[in-house]
């Protein structure tokens, strides 16, 4: 008998951990997968942040730290966000957490009471609609597609807008469309808030350097929106930590304090040698990554090229994070070796199967026409795994 709580039975399973879940069963299986699921830079940590882990091992850094992260983490975070950002933040507005997950999670624990609606532009991060649901929160879904480049605009932001609003959540870089908010775009949309001002934003900005048009922007950039905005950021995918789980968060002092507290509960604060070890990442300028971000720049012309061949793969230009989110809607209803591919959860399986490659459904991210493909891989296996997508196909 089920004698789990609601709440655990409501939970989905994270699809993007669950595909690659999959996809290593089957490798063990001796099937010849390509992973395209995960959304996990294929590099190595640079060195000298590895080095400064060693280092932190070696002299003895095996306490709790501080809840809320080293102080000199949280300096070192505060240089970040002037330096690439522009924002202005003291410590008492940074809270150090075990990734940007837990920072999300952290803000929708202390911001949602039950009921509270959260706008989510779809597509949206796989994890923020379970998230805001597991704590009380009603995600409300704002459908964009590929003609709008998959953003929110102002208008439909003003539409979803209900007494209930709590907060809007976005990432941008977005995962799973690249798409990148323009200074305007987001300016736009600030214009709207400013007549709801009991809405807050969560800004996620943690493929901020993996953004192939430059200029990123924060929404907390703008003077009426600091107050309001609580910027997530992390290691994961700009410096190839995902392992090492840390994130961060700068917001108004009340938030962060409410995360402290909440945190100081629940893991009493994130990992003391991956603390020591983004120390260095942080404090290094930007362009030690620039490599990857060259690296992936090659990987997203390659992959849309070879999609391109592709008949019935419409997809659009990303301009940032690791990703494309074709829709391919235009095989639904058509049976191919037998299957019937109905949605976008089919031609995912679809292909996992056929072609051997493992993507993820858009619907997961709330876009049942899409999936995504994760070109955080070697050029040869993306070359193999769009080859392998094709025959498939045809
Ligand atoms: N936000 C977005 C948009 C992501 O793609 C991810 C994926 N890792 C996260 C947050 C969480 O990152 P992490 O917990 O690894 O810091
Ligand atoms: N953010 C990555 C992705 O979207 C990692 C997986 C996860 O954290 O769910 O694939």
């Amino acid at each position: 008998m089920n004698q789990l709580s609601d709440r655990i039975n409501n939970l989905s399973t994270s699809a993007t951990l669950a595909m690659a879940a999959k996809a290593r069963e089957l490798r063990a299986e001796g099937k010849d997968i390509i992973g395209l699921s995960l959304g996990e830079p294929d590099f190595n940590t640079p060195d000298f942040v590895k080095e400064a882990a060693i280092k932190a091992v070696n002299d003895n850094y095996n306490s709790y730290t501080p809840v809320d992260g080293y102080v000199e983490l949280k300096d070192a975070i505060i240089t970040k966000f002037r330096r690439d950002n522009g924002l202005d933040y003291s410590r008492s507005q940074i809270v150090v957490s075990t990734g940007a997950k837990q920072s999300l999670f952290n803000i929708a624990s202390v911001m949602l009471n039950d009921g509270d609606e959260v706008i989510l532009p779809c597509p949206y991060w796989v994890s923020y609609a379970d998230i805001v649901k597991l704590n009380g929160g009603v995600p409300v879904e704002v459908k964009t597609d590929i003609s709008n480049d998959f953003k929110m605009t102002a208008e439909q932001l003003e539409a979803a807008i209900t007494p209930k609003t709590k907060m809007l959540w976005y990432s941008s870089p977005c995962n799973p469309s690249g798409s990148v908010y323009s200074k305007e775009e987001l300016r736009a949309i600030a214009d709207v808030l400013q007549k709801h001002p009991n809405i807050y934003v969560a800004s996620d900005e943690i493929y901020e350097h993996i953004n192939f048009i430059g200029g990123h922007h924060s929404m907390a950039q703008f003077e009426d929106m600091y107050d309001r905005t609580i910027t997530v950021n992390g290691v994961s995918k700009a410096f190839a930590m995902t392992g090492w789980r840390i994130g961060y968060i700068g917001a108004p002092e009340w938030i962060a304090k409410a995360c402290n507290k909440m945190q100081g509960q629940v893991t009493s604060g994130a990992n003391c040698i991956a603390q020591r070890a983004v120390i260095s990442a942080l404090e290094a300028d930007p362009s030690c990554i620039k490599y990857m971000i060259d690296e992936f720049k090659e990987r997203r012309k390659l992959i849309l090229d070879l999609l391109d061949g592709i008949e019935g793969f419409k997809t659009n230009e990303p301009e940032g994070a690791f990703y494309v989110f074709p829709n391919v809607s235009a095989y639904f209803g058509k049976t191919i070796k037998g299957k019937t591919i109905n949605n976008a959860t089919d031609m995912s399986l679809f292909l996992l199967e056929e072609a051997l490659v493992a993507t993820v459904t858009g619907e997961a991210f709330g876009n049942p026409d899409c999936i995504r493909i994760s070109y955080a891989a070697s050029k040869e296996e993306i070359t193999e795994a769009v080859k392998r997508i094709k025959e498939a196909l045809s």
